[in-house]
């Protein structure tokens, strides 16, 4: 601060990092940003930050940022530097000749989790009004497309029910498959600070999460289950649950299908879902299973917060409706301090979802076969929206290397590098016409891409993000899009040179019609924003104010739903040659690929992937602390090093996937969620040898 000088002014944003939505004060000294400082008002952080948000702004000034748009005829080519104007009418002639000579299905878009509402609202209004089709996916795809079908079979709504206060409320917490201290710091300084005052927690992880180590907490139980085994762990407790009496008959009487109810109690007490049944299957032992089940249900509150460890599995979606089931098994649901949290991963993931990102669902969650909800849409945008669902990004993928897909426009995403089986992304980029990468960086997928558009950062627009509570939070210009345009206008220029005519000036008048055509943002207005802070939807006339908690005197599809949860195992086995089981997750400093805080002072604290290793696995073959190895699994191989811990159990190796010399998909398998194609990154068969090094 002393070099770049005292902040004369502050305008109030929000983080673009994880789905806890931190308010910030971005403070500028003349037009030099100098510092961000956590708001002390901001509903989701209460004055807090981590270290990712604090130095966030280090990307935006990044020397690597592409500022001027680029093109070229093949991906052998290099790149030429043009103008706006020439990139926006080469890449309109691509598009235009791809739609005649393959038709419109060839074409689609990638909506990003790190724009605003705003800008991915127009990126899937361009799919759906322009390019007239649904192919229009988001990278929740990869990360929580299990918890939007999961919650809203359920539930009736794709959303976590609480809000972060909650916590405060909470007397035992269920962390499933999520390491908030890594993922999502604020929440877990204030899930902590509920533990240190004596609140009870449970633990499904595979790894030894530091909340375990919280000092003062009550009784916690850690579950160290084998990877891919979830649903017959969560089946455990509700096992107990249903079979020792435990169960809230009062709530499920008034709040459940109780006919469906039957059904899962007797499916749930059959022997094979018993602790001992299921400690043979998860490696968890019996007493710890009865232990915690029991606990949960004799919580006057009970809440389960959960993360990306629930939901890449190939039975994510079948998890996320088993954790629904226990939950509204003991009438944990619909006041303070209990519910059902998808830890959201990136800033707007939320969002992306609501704003009708996915292929088969237009804004709002409203399946695209529903007649009405079209009629909505085209009787303002004058066209007619198919009523057959889009393609998904691994459909979309295959029917590029099948020829049928040829034009992708993706926004703020490296799908290289994020999505699994990287040799599969690349052929079917390689075989497309026109790949659009529209980022800040030239990322990984631009290898691939025929038109760069540079991105604006989180600075440098007007708009909002909807963070893991529902809470729609605004995002304010600190300065100047320093590539011309915010991506909104971006993404409103491409839809122009195809012939749109759209003619927004400023986000609010997106929001205005994302609020007429979308009954949970009906009374969003940035007006209200700027009034309340922030609002949670839904919020309407039925709830003007907001909705910080769901569910109260009712589920959103009236009856909850209990629905029977089968575990059945991952195709993915060890065996022999691949005798250990790998899984991945986040650390601290680091954010998702890496892209932005690799570009920040972040990098100094973790600037390589480490692979987790037991002792008795380590020796076993000759590894030692910080020595190189080889990872192989069935889909490919990588190096890094070794870092020996029994915070993994012997036959688990685990590692983080923030450097793209590491390339941790290489090795990920391309079994997926069966509901909805969400990939299975949590389970992977592998061998760890040692190496030489890359
Ligand atoms: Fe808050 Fe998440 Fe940003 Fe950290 S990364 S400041 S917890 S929003």
């Amino acid at each position: 601060v002393a070099e770049l000088g005292t902040p004369d002014r502050a305008v109030l944003t929000t983080c673009a990092y994880c789905g806890v939505g931190c308010s910030f004060k971005a403070e500028l000294n003349g037009d030099k940003l100098v510092r961000m400082t956590p708001y002390k008002h901001g509903k989701a952080n209460r004055g807090h930050s981590c270290v990712k948000g604090r130095f966030a702004y280090g990307y935006a000034e990044h020397p690597d940022r592409v500022l001027n748009p680029m093109i070229r005829d093949s991906i052998d080519q290099p790149w030429r530097e043009v103008s706006w104007d020439e990139a926006m009418q080469f890449t309109a002639a691509r598009l235009t000749k791809i739609r005649q000579d393959h038709g419109r299905k060839a074409l689609g878009v990638i909506t990003s989790s790190r724009c605003t509402n705003e800008e991915t609202y127009l990126v899937q209004k361009l799919a759906r009004a322009v390019f007239l089709n649904n192919n229009t996916d988001t990278c929740a795809r990869v990360c929580h497309s299990p918890t939007g079908y999961g919650l809203g079979q359920t539930f009736g709504t794709s959303a976590g029910t609480q809000d972060f206060d909650s916590v405060e409320q909470t007397d035992l917490a269920v962390v499933i498959g999520a390491n908030p201290t890594d993922g999502h710091p604020v929440f877990a300084s204030r899930l902590r600070k509920r533990l240190r005052q004596g609140a009870k927690l449970i633990v499904l992880d595979p790894r030894r999460i530091d909340l375990l180590e919280t000092p003062h907490m009550g009784d916690s139980w850690h579950l160290p289950l084998r990877p891919g085994t979830n649903v017959a762990v969560v089946s455990a407790l509700a096992h107990v649950i249903v079979t020792e009496g435990l169960v809230d008959m009062d709530f499920i009487r008034t709040r459940c299908d109780t006919d469906e109810f039957a059904h899962y109690a007797e499916f749930i007490s059959a022997p094979r879902h018993s602790p001992e049944a299921t400690e043979l299957l998860t490696g968890v032992p019996a007493a710890t299973l009865r232990a915690a089940a029991r606990a949960y249900a004799a919580a006057p509150n009970g809440a389960i917060y959960y993360g990306l460890g629930v939901t890449e599995h190939s039975q994510g979606s079948t998890t996320v409706m088993a954790i629904a089931n226990l939950a509204m098994l003991t009438g944990n649901i619909g006041r303070p301090g209990t519910g059902v949290n998808p830890l959201r991963g990136q800033n707007n993931v939320q969002g992306s979802c609501d704003m009708g990102s996915f292929p088969h669902e237009l804004p709002g969650y409203r399946h695209v076969k529903d007649a009405e909800t079209r009629a909505i849409f085209e009787s303002l945008w004058k066209v007619k929206i198919d009523p057959e669902p889009g393609l998904r990004i691994p459909n979309m993928l295959d029917a590029a290397v099948e020829g049928t897909f040829k034009a992708l426009y993706v926004q703020g995403e490296d799908i290289l590098q994020s999505d699994p089986d990287t040799h599969h992304v690349a052929a079917g980029l390689a075989a497309m016409d026109c790949v659009i990468v529209h980022d800040l960086f030239l990322n990984e997928t631009a290898n691939y891409a025929h038109v760069f558009l540079p991105g604006s950062s989180f600075l440098e627009k007007e708009g909002t993000f909807t963070n893991a509570e529902r809470r729609i939070n605004r995002v304010r210009e600190v300065m100047k899009p320093k590539n011309g345009y915010a991506d909104w206008e971006v993404t409103q220029l491409l839809a122009n040179a195809l012939g749109a005519g759209w003619h927004y000036t400023h986000p609010a008048q997106i929001m205005e019609e994302i609020a007429a055509t979308t009954p949970s943002f009906a009374n969003v207005t940035y007006d209200l924003l700027e009034e309340k802070g922030s609002v949670q939807w839904p919020c309407n006339d039925a709830a003007p104010e907001g909705t910080p908690l769901m569910h109260v005197d009712g589920f959103v599809r009236g009856k909850g739903r209990f629905i029977v949860t089968e575990y059945v195992a991952t195709d993915e086995k060890t065996g022999p040659r691949f005798p250990l089981l790998l899984t991945t997750g986040r650390i601290l400093s680091q954010y998702n690929v890496g892209a932005q805080t690799r570009r920040t002072e972040n990098n100094a604290w973790h600037d390589e992937d480490l692979l987790e290793i037991h002792p008795f696995d380590a020796e076993n073959r000759g590894v030692r602390e910080g020595d190189w190895i080889r990872l192989a699994s069935r889909s490919g191989e990588t190096t890094l090093r070794a870092t020996i811990t029994d915070r993994v159990s012997p036959g688990v190796v685990y590692t983080t996937f923030h450097h793209p010399d590491t390339q941790a998909n290489v090795v990920t398998t391309d079994y997926s969620d069966w509901a909805t194609n969400c990939p299975e990154y949590k389970v992977t068969a592998v061998q760890v040898a040692p190496s030489n090094g890359p």
